[in-house]
């Protein structure tokens, strides 16, 4: 058992990520009765407590009704430290608002080029020795930046004290794809290249950069969601079994699978960019950043050898929504027909749902059917938000949710090619699904399954 953090601190308390983040996750543990400690928010801006609670009220208002009550709660915890990063004083007034705690949590929510930082002015103030630290992601750019923030990271803190977080594995439907395959007994005997076809994973976004066009222009698809985000669900479907009771045996499965990804080329990839993005504000006239990536991938080893991975990310698409589709192959011996029907569809976002695709005869004299869809909704009354799931997991030093730094390395391993190609982006129009020339990669298996907006039938 890991001593419990005794403070929660958080590096860019004024930015965009604690707004939408961060707040509302205290204020459900506050709620829960989880939140008993220091919460002291840095910044550069010149803020006071008054200002911040304020800025947690307007935050938190924008998800529902506040408690006032549970809300007084945590604003006795918030406390606000204002100083650049760059200044050491900023830490001095941080070690000072710590008071007796000697173990707190840094959530580093700031620009990744503030990392290093940041860490040295924590270590050089006394404020890291037994502290725990969460890095946003993308973790690093490249493979040789992601090994530099590594090595510069374990220089202050243990192994054990660094949480790499990426909220996907906070994800209730993104657990259960890891649940459903090891809970049934009909699902594991059949998952594997024999019986699956191939594999389809669709992030989808109908809206553009939202205004964030600077930060975005940096970054791209594949760095902002698929090297993370779409990777970790790859890896948690194509885990083998981990034994039971172990409690690093699921992120040891998960990295053997990012080991064995192969590196995606240019040719197994379409990288789009949608007409008008290079009038965005922030955005570079003439850049080069793909808003939408499409790619096939391929697992070298003997479970996956042969099934084709499709994964698609990209904004200004029809809907948003994020779905993950396993696909069986056809019936070897054709009583009735071959049709390929079967399959599970997991919907991840904007509602969780599991299909499962199946034939069933339809009334008349002859023998023949139809697919049906048959379908659980997953309704949660009080389910916990990814970031409050993992910053109560950070706090306890429960890393099994968090990013291992081996997968992370192999992930950006996997991309490398893509990220050098140097190709330019594609373009498509706004509302399309992609260039069309992403439409090759999935001929073979039947098309794109295009995940559909949530209120119709399918
Ligand atoms: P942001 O809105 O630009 O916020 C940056 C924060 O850092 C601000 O609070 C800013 O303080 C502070 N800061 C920057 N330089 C500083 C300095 N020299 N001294 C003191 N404070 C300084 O960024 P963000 O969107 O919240 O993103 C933060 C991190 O989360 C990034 O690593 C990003 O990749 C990651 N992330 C963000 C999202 C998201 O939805 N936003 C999602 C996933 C991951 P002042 O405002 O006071 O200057």
């Amino acid at each position: 058992e890991t001593p419990r953090s005794d403070a929660f601190v958080f590096f860019g308390a004024t930015g965009d990520l604690a707004y939408k983040q961060i707040f509302p996750a205290l204020y459900a543990m506050q709620r829960r009765g989880h939140l008993d400690m220091p919460v002291i928010g840095v910044s550069r801006s010149s803020w006071d407590k008054a200002k911040l609670v304020q800025r947690a009220r307007d935050s938190i208002s924008q998800h529902g009704q506040i408690d006032e009550q549970v809300f007084s709660g945590l604003a006795e915890h918030l406390e606000y430290v204002s100083g650049d990063y760059q200044d050491q004083d900023t830490y001095r007034c941080l070690r000072a608002a710590l008071g007796q705690a000697r173990r707190p949590l840094h959530y580093l929510a700031i620009p990744p080029g503030m990392f290093d930082v940041v860490v040295r002015g924590l270590a050089q103030s006394g404020c890291a020795g037994e502290a725990r630290v969460v890095v946003e992601k993308p973790f690093g750019r490249d493979l040789a930046t992601a090994r530099k923030l590594e090595a510069m990271l374990t220089e202050t803190f243990a192994p054990g004290s660094i949480f790499r977080i990426d909220h996907y594995l906070g994800k209730e439907p993104v657990q259960n794809l890891l649940y459903f395959r090891y809970a049934n007994v009909f699902a594991e005997p059949i998952w594997n290249r024999h019986h699956i076809d191939s594999i389809q994973i669709t992030m989808a976004e109908s809206f553009g950069v939202q205004g964030r066009g600077s930060f975005y222009d940096g970054v791209g698809a594949v760095r902002d969601v698929i090297q993370n985000h779409m990777l970790q669900v790859v890896s948690l479907l194509a885990t083998e079994p981990p034994p039971a009771g172990h409690p690093d045996a699921v992120r040891d499965a998960q990295c053997r699978v990012f080991q064995a990804m192969c590196p995606v080329l240019p040719q197994d990839a379409v990288l789009g960019q949608f007409q008008g993005y290079q009038s965005e504000p922030g955005v570079a006239a003439g850049s080069r950043v793909e808003t939408y990536a499409a790619l096939r991938l391929a697992i070298d080893n003997e479970r996956w050898s042969g099934v084709p991975f499709f994964i698609r990310s990209g904004k200004c698409l029809p809907v948003t929504a994020t779905e993950v589709l396993v696909k069986f192959k056809p019936l070897r011996h054709a009583v009735f027909d071959t049709t390929p029907s079967n399959y599970f569809r997991f919907r991840i976002s904007p509602d969780v749902l599991l299909c499962v695709g199946a034939r069933v005869k339809l009334p008349g004299e002859a023998m023949a059917g139809e697919t049906v869809e048959l379908t659980a909704h997953h309704q949660a009354a009080d389910e916990m938000s990814p970031y409050e799931r993992l910053l109560g997991d950070a706090l306890r030093g429960d890393p099994a949710l968090f990013a291992r730094y081996e997968s992370i390395e192999a992930a950006w391993r996997v991309v490398t090619p893509l990220l050098e190609s140097g190709a330019a982006p594609l373009p498509y129009e706004p509302g399309s699904w992609g260039p069309k020339q992403a439409e090759g990669l999935t001929a073979a298996v039947g098309g794109w399954h295009d995940p559909k907006p949530p209120d119709s039938k399918r």
